[in-house]
């Protein structure tokens, strides 16, 4: 038997973040990830020195089951 359901009680939700890192001072800003992100895609605006940022680094969290 073939099934894409998995039969699970818990709800692992996974929370899924980018960080976007300035190549010129090095600022590093936490996100939410979005769909279409990649690393070394082009972010927002540094905060610091208004430079083009650069996503460095995608990761999933498990967010912890409140109860
Ligand atoms: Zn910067």
């Amino acid at each position: 038997m073939m099934s894409s359901v998995p039969a699970s009680d818990k709800k692992m939700k996974l929370l899924v973040y980018s960080i976007e890192e300035c190549p010129v001072c090095g600022q590093k800003t936490k996100r939410a990830f979005q769909v279409g992100d990649y690393i070394t895609k082009d972010g927002g605006k540094c905060t610091k020195c208004r430079n083009t940022t650069r996503v460095s680094l995608v990761y999933a969290e498990s967010s912890k089951p409140s109860g």
